[in-house]
């Protein structure tokens, strides 16, 4: 089966991990602090100190996403709002911190958390004393989320921006990295294996503020410090520490970040070959485009750059094919297509908190056509032939 999305390990990374082994520290150690600083370094604008970005590592995106929201005060009786068209975690963060959360739809072309519907949400909220505290955009496949506008109804309605990045490492807005541009309050990355870069499992959370990340470190490691500045009592001792938030153990190993350290110097060439890919199949799948059978993900703007994690096309009603038989008939050529979003609000779970089909038509209507086709650096150009032609023969 040609998976949809795969990591890329070389001996250069077995090699960085196999000399963690052998090392004095398996967790805790030295390789943490190079992998936040090589981050950090990648994030920073270069020569302004003034302007570092500060990364804090984690075990996933999803835990990065949950010490973000505590550390932006997210608890009970707040609202937090995400994309619709987004992996459940996008939400379950803010649900693990005890406050409620809602949902806006998606633009039908960028696939994207639509500013028309996150601006005229946002007026009824006014006017119902409903406002959220913290709203999670998701740079869908790699694409930024627009940021700008987010911002400046940031600005107006008085929200905080947690910015999900799971998909977008690398990915560029307005001609800066996300994770950069400090249009987001904490923007969050994640090295699951099918993501751009992996550590097996691991994320990380990027921010401009030195206290939101003063506060996630602490979070990540069950609340404790050991930073003189922080201490309640001083002076105790040298074996002195103290809790002093109820947190969590979410640390990342030594031997994940070794792996990190030795991805991240390849995450140029892994969205190369991602572009690469994309041209190819843009290439190839025009027929299909051209005669109203698909629809492709807006390509990027001037400005923008996206890292590619997925490869999301639409099935349209033209082709007279459901998804699900285009699906079935792609898995059964050995090609292991996938599909990237159920609206989250559908899942049982969040149907038992109340919420119903109909809230997010573009992000439903979305789902229902949509199928991710293999992305990934190793995807031969074989089997991506394999891939169009298939579907060409499928959608005849
Ligand atoms: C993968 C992903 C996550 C969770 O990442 P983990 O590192 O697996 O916890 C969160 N949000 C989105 C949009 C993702 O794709």
């Amino acid at each position: 089966m040609i998976p949809y999305g795969r990591q890329a390990i070389d001996n250069a990374d077995i090699e960085a991990v196999v000399q963690v082994l052998t090392s004095d520290f398996l967790t805790q150690g030295p390789r943490l602090e190079a992998f936040e600083k090589a981050i950090s370094d990648y994030l920073s604008p270069a020569g302004s100190e003034a302007a570092r970005i500060h990364t804090v590592a984690t075990n996933s995106a999803t835990s990065a996403l949950h010490v973000a929201c505590m550390a932006l005060d997210v608890g009970p009786g707040d609202l937090v709002w995400t994309c619709a068209n987004s992996f459940a975690a996008s939400s379950n963060c803010a649900l693990y911190c005890g406050a409620e959360v809602d949902f806006v739809d998606i633009d039908p072309l960028t696939l994207n958390i639509s500013t028309a519907a996150l601006a005229a949400k946002l007026s009824q909220a006014r006017s119902q004393g409903r406002l959220p505290k913290v709203v999670i955009p998701v740079d869908f496949a790699g694409k930024p989320a627009p940021l700008a506008a987010i911002r400046a109804l940031a600005n107006e309605f008085g929200f905080s921006i947690l910015e999900d990045a799971s998909h977008a490492i690398g990915s560029q807005y307005q001609g800066q990295l996300v994770g950069s541009h400090g249009l987001a309050d904490i923007t969050v990355f994640s090295f699951h294996p099918v993501k751009i870069i992996t550590t097996a499992e691991g994320g990380l959370a990027a921010t401009h503020s030195a206290e939101l990340a003063r506060r996630m470190a602490m979070l990540r490691s069950h609340g404790i410090t050991r930073d003189e500045a922080d201490l309640v009592r001083h002076d105790v001792g040298g074996w002195y520490y103290e809790q002093l938030a109820l947190g969590y153990n979410y640390r990342l190993t030594d031997l994940q970040a070794a792996l990190g350290i030795s991805q991240l110097l390849k995450i140029d060439g892994f969205i190369a070959a991602r572009h690469a890919l994309r041209t190819q199949y843009q290439a190839r799948l025009e027929p299909l485009v051209k005669a109203g059978l698909i629809q492709l993900q807006a390509l990027d703007e001037p400005g923008e750059l996206s890292a590619l994690h997925l490869y999301p096309i639409q099935v349209l009603p033209a082709s007279g094919k459901s998804r699900r038989q285009v699906y079935d008939s792609l898995r059964g050529a050995g090609i292991g297509v996938n599909v990237h979003y159920i609206p989250i609000y559908l899942h049982p779970y969040y149907e038992n908190l109340g919420f119903k089909p109909g809230l997010c038509p573009a992000a439903e209507l979305y789902y229902n056509q949509a199928i991710s086709l293999p992305m990934h650096p190793a995807l031969t150009d074989a089997e991506l032939a394999h891939v169009t032609d298939s579907l060409a023969r499928e959608l005849a």
